[in-house]
Formats: structure tokens, sequence, C-alpha cells
């Protein structure tokens, strides 16, 4: 497997990916290993992870810069990204016990009814390169916690990053065989989705969350599937003009837009449709695209070479069906994947900008006349994953947004996620849920206890 910088294509170096039988091999390690891992105290299996977490503090320049060689995402937002990790790491030490602590729910006459929550067993996790460190922390750690081996699978963008993850969570204590990298791509993803496991936890694209799903049908296997989003965000008259463009201009750009939940469309009361649109436009021109080594860097390139293609043929699609080109439009000469921050207003949802998931620099702005048509521009998507609406009118804004099919809901916010908050889609946007205790239950099998004393 090639590893190459998608800021200039330069060969960083070349991995071996590993085949149906090496998959294999790990499948049964990580299975054998997980009764011992299983056995070891709650309060020593939180101390390699608050390690872990101490780890990421003190290497944060290291691990930076091989997840901005690999990925290509601006060298702060690395930095932000592994620091951002801790608090989601704090989270899950606080509430690990708690959430999963067994409990009695009736004691009468000589009958208690208990819960307990065993751990799943061993786990795939099959993850995305876009935030390598949340996602993929998002499902090892809790999983680990709550005493399940753990065969991770980085993607094949991020697979140097994964390999750091794998030595420092293997340096911090958790055992050698109750964490498992599997390198590789699709195959070596396929490979593990056949072995033996206790459930398969997802993040990506929703292509690829279909063939997961179809492969285990028929299985059993419980399976989690966080996939994309195409999330809209309604600005209402009587928002502030240039804070909500400032707020929404961060929210599309952010990772270069490639972000499960960036800002994908923007709908805009008439009244102040064509002020924002500037406002948004001004704020997006200036932000400063380049070597995502730089640290004055907010725009780095596009990770994937493939997704240039999508970018073009959007942007086409749009231009060809009487979209307005406000910013941007054009892929930019290499070496390496660039694509202009591109904005976009006049647009519809015959257009595929305002339909498919676009997942770069790239937003198309729509006028719309009030509540009632917004609630229904809102709604007409096959996914579901987060929906925001900016006014200093909260009832106003909560009336809209309960009206929404999406899993997280922003109030004068975007591009938001909370450890402390179930994070879920609805329609194509997937199936279960990360984060919150909720997050961390789901590694685990709830079993009911009817005991009689006599
Ligand atoms: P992807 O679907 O191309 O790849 C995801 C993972 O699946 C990779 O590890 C890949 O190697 C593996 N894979 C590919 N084919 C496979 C197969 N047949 N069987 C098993 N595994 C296979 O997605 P990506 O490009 O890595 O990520 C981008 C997508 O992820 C976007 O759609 C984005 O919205 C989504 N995403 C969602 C969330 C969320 O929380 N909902 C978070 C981050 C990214």
């Amino acid at each position: 497997m090639k590893i190459c910088n998608p800021a200039n294509g330069a060969l960083i170096t070349e991995i071996e990916a590993d085949d149906a039988a090496a998959v294999a091999a790990k499948a049964q390690r990580a299975r054998a290993a997980q009764p011992a891992w299983n056995a070891v105290p709650m309060a020593e299996r939180k101390a390699c992870i608050a390690r872990f977490r101490d780890a990421l503090a003190a290497q944060v320049d290291l691990l930076a810069e091989t997840l901005t060689a690999e990925v290509g995402k601006p060298i702060r937002q690395s930095r932000n990204e592994i620091l951002g990790v801790q608090i989601r790491l704090d989270f899950f030490l606080a509430q690990a016990e708690r959430s999963i602590a067994s409990e009695t729910v009736f004691a009468e006459q000589g009958l208690t009814e208990r819960i307990t929550h065993e751990p799943l067993g061993m786990v795939a996790n099959v993850s995305a390169w876009n935030y390598p460190y949340f996602v993929g922390s998002n499902v090892f750690v809790p999983a680990l916690l709550t005493g399940n081996t753990v065969l991770y699978k980085p993607s094949e963008y991020a697979t140097l990053t994964g390999l750091q993850i794998t030595r420092l969570l293997h340096e911090c204590g958790v055992p050698t065989d109750a964490f498992i990298v599997v390198p590789g791509g699709g195959q070596a993803g396929a490979a593990l989705a056949e072995q033996r496991i206790d459930g398969l936890f997802f993040t990506g694209s929703h292509a690829t969350g279909v063939r997961i799903a179809a492969a285990l049908g028929p299985r059993m296997v419980k399976l989690q599937l966080e996939l994309g989003g195409k999330d809209p965000t309604y600005v209402c008259e009587d928002a502030p003009v240039a804070a909500a463009a400032e707020s929404l201009a961060d929210g599309a750009m952010y990772n270069t837009g490639q972000s499960c939940c960036s800002v994908e469309r923007i709908y805009v009361h008439e009244r102040i449709h064509d002020e924002f649109v500037e406002a948004f436009v001004a704020t997006v021109a200036g932000l400063r695209m380049g070597d995502p080594m730089d640290e004055a860097t907010s725009i780095g390139p596009i990770t994937r070479a493939q997704q240039l293609d999508v970018l073009e043929s959007q942007v086409a699609d749009a231009l060809a069906r009487g979209a307005s080109l406000r910013l941007g439009g054009k892929r930019l000469p290499g070496p390496g994947n660039w694509f202009e921050p591109t904005v976009f207003s006049g647009v519809d949802h015959g257009m595929e900008l305002m339909r498919e998931e676009s997942f770069g620099p790239i937003i198309g702005i729509q006028k719309v006349s009030g509540d009632a048509q917004a609630v229904a521009l809102m709604n007409d998507t096959r996914y579901g994953l987060t929906a925001g609406v900016y006014s200093p009118d909260e009832r106003r804004a909560k009336h809209v947004l309960a009206q929404v099919q999406a899993g997280s809901l922003y109030w004068n916010c975007c591009d938001r996620v909370s450890p402390r908050l179930p994070w879920s889609g609805c329609g194509d946007s997937g199936i279960g849920l990360t984060l919150s205790t909720y997050g961390i239950q789901t590694f685990t099998r709830p079993r009911a206890w009817h005991l009689r004393s006599a």
C-alpha cells in the first residue's frame, strides 16, 4: 500500500496491507485475548486509557505532523483534533463505570430482577480518514473500557495515524492482543467483516456501509453505521448576518469541507439573502489555502484524488442548471489534490450540489420565503445527520428544528460534536450511535436476571 501526501503527491512510505489470512489470524488472537482483558479490573482498563490521553498531549506535535502529511489536514486543525480527543476520553473515563453498572430494577416478595452489562466480545472497527482520532476513539475507547477486544482497521488514507494510535495504546498498557491494527483498504475491511466478530462498528460512506450491511445481514452480527450527510442550515431574517456568515463559513470549510457534519446546504430568508451571500463570500475568500504544514493555512488539499471528480461534476451540473458561481469553482493544477473554496447562490434541489454529499470546500446557498419552505427543503434529503437554525428567537428556532429529521440539532451553531450527547443519524446517515452514555452501553449486551429466592 502506497502512502502519499495529498498536498504534493509525494510518496511518504509503503506499508504491507493485511491479506485475508493475516486478518483471520489476528481475529483468532483478539478472540482468544478477550476473556483475560475482560477480567482486568475496570480501574486498570481506565488507567491504560488515562495514560493514552496523556500520551496524546505529550506527543501532539509528532502525531499532528503525521496526520497532516498523510491526510492533508491543516496542521492547526490536526493539533485541535488530537487535543480535542482528550475531552472525549475524559468523558468516557468519568462515565464508563456508571454506564454499565449492574442494576436491580425490582425486588419484592423474594423476586429480584437485575440487569447486567456484558461486553459484546471481540469487535471490529472499520474507520474513516477525515477525523481518524475522533471517529476511531469514539469506538475503540468505550469498546476497550467495557471489556471488548478490538480489531481496528484505520482508513488506508490514515494508515500511519492508525499505526501511531496502536503504538500508543500498547505503550500505555493495552495488551497487544486486546487491540490489533489491520492495515489495508477495502479488501482488508471486507475480510474483517467475514471473521467471527461480535459487532462491527463502521464509519465511512453510505456506499461502503450498504456493502457491509449486506455482507453481515444473514449473520446476526451487531452493526453500527456512521455514514455521510448533506447537512442543512436555515438563516432566518432576524439573524445577525455577519456573525451567521462567519460561523457558517467555518462550518462549511473547516477540514477543507471534509467533515461528516460539514454544513452542505444553506437556506437564507429572502429578506437578508443578498446581504448574507456577500458576507459569506467575503469570509470564505479570506480563508488561506496552501501548504497544510503552514500554521496560517485554513484550507488544505482534498485527501482522496477521486473526490476532485465529484466536486468538478457538481460544479458543472450546477452551472448547467443556472446556478450563479460566486467564488472559486475550479480544480487547481497539481502536484497534489487541490480544489478552490467554492460558493454558489441561485441553487435548487434539481442540482447534485444540493442533493449529494460534496465532502469538499463547496457550498450552495438557496433563497427561501419563510420557515415552512425552509423545513420542507431541509427535509428533502435521504440523509439526516445534523441540521441548524440561526435566529435570536429561541422558540422559533426550536419549532423549526423539531420538524427536521436529523440526529443532531443546532441553534446558532454548527459542525459541533459533544461527547456528552449521542451522535447518530436518520435515514442514509446510518444506524446506531456513538458518544454519550448510550455510546458506552452500545458495546455491551444487557442481560436480564430473574432471581427467585425460594
Ligand atoms: P469509505 O466508505 O471510502 O471508507 C471507510 C472505511 O471502509 C475505510 O477504512 C475503507 O478501507 C473501508 N472499506 C472500503 N470498502 C470496504 C468493504 N467492502 N468492506 C469493508 N470495509 C471497506 O469512507 P471514507 O472516505 O473513509 O470516509 C468518508 C465518509 O465517511 C463520508 O461519507 C463521511 O460523511 C463519512 N463519515 C461519517 C461520520 C459520522 O460520524 N457519521 C464521521 C466521519 C466520516
